[in-house]
């Protein structure tokens, strides 16, 4: 990466997405906060360091992408490394633990307006600030992106019978699944571009989106995003990994 490189991480308030907005600080990258309250974003940003700023983003709203991708044109005029990681597991906070949660979002029984929620921001969410950013990526020496996406979206891990996977098919693994699908989609139409897209599962990590259940910490959590945003030019396109390597689509 050029030592001017910018980054953007959505959702990098607090757990995983602020743990990679770190890493990619420390490697000297300047480093945009995506957070949809820009107060919260401002309070990571400053914990983050010199290198990093906040930026207010929510994905599922249209203006904030628009006008998040006009500022950071405006105001740093490039952009090389989207980290899309922002995403839900349930529409609001509703209090249920995780384990209700999951087992809410059941196709029998979920709520579609849950359903539509979690597409909205997980799915269509990424779609429009890609869409939004692509051309900053495009003008970029190197662009990355990196989905952050989730093994319990892997269609290959749900059907195996053998699988701990199986049986946690629901409304949040459905959606990483379409992200996977989408990752493959963005990787083939831009490979004939330098740009690289990736999707990273960062593995159970202890965070709000589980009720700090994981079994990571959010520095191993972070770690496989922050690898495929700083891949060489021989780096792959089009993959599904975990630290541990390759995860099956
Ligand atoms: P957290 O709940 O800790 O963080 C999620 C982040 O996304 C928060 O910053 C949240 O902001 C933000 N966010 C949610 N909705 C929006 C929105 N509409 N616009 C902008 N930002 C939004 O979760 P994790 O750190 O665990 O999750 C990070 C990524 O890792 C996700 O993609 C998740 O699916 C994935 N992942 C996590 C695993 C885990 O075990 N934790 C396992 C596999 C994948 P706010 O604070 O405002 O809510």
């Amino acid at each position: 990466m050029h030592d001017k490189s910018v980054a953007l991480v959505t959702g990098a308030n607090k757990g995983i997405g602020l743990q990679i907005a770190k890493d990619l600080a420390a490697r000297g990258l300047t480093v945009l906060i995506g957070s949809r309250d820009l107060e919260r974003g401002e309070v990571a940003a400053k914990a983050v360091g010199a290198g990093a700023r906040a930026i207010q983003l929510d994905v599922t709203d249209q203006a904030s992408v628009k006008a998040a991708a006009a500022r950071i044109r405006d105001e740093l005029g490039r952009l090389d490394v989207l980290v899309n990681n922002a995403a839900i597991a349930q529409a609001g906070a509703s209090g249920r633990s995780f384990e209700e949660v999951m087992a809410a979002n059941k196709p029998s029984k979920t709520s579609i307006d849950e359903l539509r929620a979690i597409f909205e921001t997980n799915v269509f969410g990424v779609v429009a600030v890609t869409q939004a950013l692509l051309p900053l990526l495009r003008e970029a020496p190197a662009g990355r992106i990196v989905n952050v996406s989730s093994s319990l979206g892997s269609l290959t891990l749900n059907a195996d019978p053998a699988s701990p996977y199986r049986g946690a098919s629901g409304n949040y693994s459905a959606s990483k699944t379409a992200l996977n699908a989408i990752t493959i989609a963005l990787a083939q139409e831009l490979a004939s571009t330098p740009i690289k897209v990736n999707a990273a599962c960062p593995g159970f990590t202890a965070t709000d989106l589980n009720n700090f259940r994981g079994t990571r910490t959010v520095e191993q959590g972070a770690r496989e995003a922050v690898r495929l945003a700083l891949l060489d030019e021989n780096g792959p396109t089009g993959t599904f990994s975990d630290e541990d390597g390759k995860v099956p689509w």
